[in-house]
């Protein structure tokens, strides 16, 4: 989802990184390793919009 109404939104309060983290997590648990990094890539890659200062 974008969010260009009403400013950013902080990587802190992100609900895409939350629920990134809560899979990775859950990978993590059940031993799933490709999944984990899977997530991590996923998660290293949304993390970029939230530092891309032309967004
Ligand atoms: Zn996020």
């Amino acid at each position: 989802m974008t969010n260009k109404a009403g400013g950013k939104t902080t990587a802190q309060h992100c609900t895409e990184c939350n629920q990134l983290r809560h899979d990775r997590e859950a990978a993590r648990q059940s031993g799933d390793l490709s999944k984990v990094s899977d997530c991590t890539v996923l998660l290293t890659r949304h993390k970029q919009e939230h530092t891309d200062p032309s967004r």
